[in-house]
């Protein structure tokens, strides 16, 4: 131990991000603080966890922990408004080592569990919320006077380097005014926990994605309860109600998919709102500090992989950044961190890129002509064969181990330019907006 105020990194947030950072950091020995503003509240989305994870969480001993208070994930399920239905299980040997499951989790119970790992493996947490300034050449954002002063932790030294975790706050592109670049969608979502709502699994803890009548749903089993989030176009969610408990019930009853399952539901906690979809910051590290997690870059949600790219970011930071020793020399530090900035921007293009087949209906229109083979192909037919090999890529790419691939994604939208004759087309499948209706 170094003494008091001897901190290496500093993290602003305590999430999913910032906690798994902060416990690789720790592990390599390094001194970390991490703010936490402990200003969770009760219900948090991020709920549905992709494989990937699980091999994080196993490297620090979480699994069985995480396995005490979550529901098991076997796949995901798509149901589409036109009655078609795609379920999708992770299939055994099909990730690699990765495990062929996944977690649905309280997200209360996994960041205090994350943290409480980071904590046993060393790193420092305060209670207080970060409060930063623009700084110099040195240290482009540094932490206030206040800040230094009410954090006696720090023994008046500032640490090394900054690391901005802070999610959706955005603390340091907001303090250093980078802009980002946002996607095209004005969604907004809500979503609180039920009772007797039927999830529709085909197995027990499958997640349940709906295309509605306007946009989309999930429904995520957790232990006793039932997640459900309906997402719309902002001008959509405009004609359900004023409140967003008005527009999350109205919103079910208005859509046959969700009415019919939540006949009987109770809801048991309050309503949350989310707005804005996807959003990269134009930079993501300086002299003297860097962004993960959200507080770099989140895309749509769909397809769930939020904790897995801020649990990944910091995997790849550890590796790329910490490992290597360069917080000290900026020139390699700069290397580093651009490394690990450039892989972050390809993982977000290449999730655009599959959520886009999900949003524009090219996935279902796939599935449709897919089942036609399965049902008239003799199972060692080419044709049937390709049908396997085609399921299992879109598995391991929307499962976050492939998604990267660009021989997986290439082959995906070959198959969807010239394999799907005698199907609805994509733009019967796809996700409708609000100006959909007005055309
Ligand atoms: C509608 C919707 C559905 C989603 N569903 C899923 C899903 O099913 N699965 C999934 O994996 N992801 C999902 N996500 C994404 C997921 O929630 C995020 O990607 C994930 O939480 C990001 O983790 P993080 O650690 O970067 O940030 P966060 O989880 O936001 O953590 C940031 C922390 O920093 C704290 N903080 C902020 N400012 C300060 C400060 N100044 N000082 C100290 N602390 C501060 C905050 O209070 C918070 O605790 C969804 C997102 C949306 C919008």
């Amino acid at each position: 131990m170094g003494a008091m105020g001897d901190f290496d990194v500093a993290i602003l947030g305590a999430g999913p991000g910032g906690c798994t950072l902060a416990a690789l950091l720790a592990q390599r020995g390094m001194r970390v603080l991490v703010f936490d503003d402990e200003k969770r509240p009760d219900l948090l989305v991020g709920e549905s966890l992709l494989p990937p994870v699980i091999d994080l969480l196993r490297r620090f001993d979480l699994e069985e922990r995480t396995k005490g208070f979550s529901t098991f994930k076997p796949g995901v399920a798509f149901m589409h408004r036109g009655g078609l239905r795609l379920d999708f299980f992770f299939p055994e040997n099909a990730l690699g080592d990765t495990p062929s499951y996944a977690y649905n989790v309280p997200r209360r119970e996994f960041d205090a569990m994350l943290r409480e790992r980071a904590e046993e493996l060393g790193a420092t947490f305060v209670k207080r919320r970060a409060e930063v300034e623009v700084g110099d050449e040195e240290a482009e954002v540094r932490l206030t006077r206040s800040c230094l002063d009410a954090t006696p932790e720090l023994g008046g030294r500032h640490p090394r380097l900054l690391v901005d975790a802070t999610g959706r706050s955005r603390l340091f592109a907001r303090t250093l005014d980078i802009p980002a670049r946002r996607g095209e969608r004005n969604d907004v979502a809500y979503f609180a926990h039920f009772e007797d709502f039927d999830a529709e699994e085909s197995k027990p803890g499958q997640v349940v994605l709906s295309i509605l009548e306007h946009g989309w749903s999930w429904r995520i089993p957790l232990p006793g309860r039932l997640s459900v989030g309906v997402v719309v176009d902002g001008e959509v969610a405009k004609g359900h109600g004023r409140t967003p408990e008005e527009r999350l019930e109205s919103l079910i009853d208005a859509e046959p998919i969700l009415a019919s399952a939540g006949k009987g539901r109770r809801r048991v906690t309050e309503v949350m709102a989310y707005s804005n979809y996807q959003l990269i910051s134009d930079r993501g590290h300086g002299p003297g500090w860097l962004s993960m997690g959200d507080a770099f870059g989140f895309v749509d949600p769909m397809l769930s992989p939020g904790l897995f790219m801020a649990m990944h970011m910091a995997d790849l930071l550890d590796r790329e950044v910490f490992a290597k020793g360069v917080i000290e020399d900026p020139e390699r530090f700069d290397r580093a961190a651009s490394r690990v900035e450039e892989e972050v921007r390809e993982w977000h293009a290449a999730w655009g890129d599959i959520i886009e087949f999900f949003y524009d209906g090219r996935m279902y229109s796939l599935y449709e002509g897919g089942s036609k083979l399965r049902e008239s192909a003799p199972k060692w037919a080419p044709a049937a064969m390709m049908e396997r090999y085609l399921s299992r890529w879109i598995t391991r790419i929307v499962s976050g181990v492939d998604t990267r691939s660009r021989y997986g994604r290439g082959l995906v939208r070959f198959t969807a330019r010239h394999l799907m004759h005698d199907v609805e087309p994509p733009e019967f499948y796809a996700v409708r907006g609000a100006s959909d209706d007005a055309a």
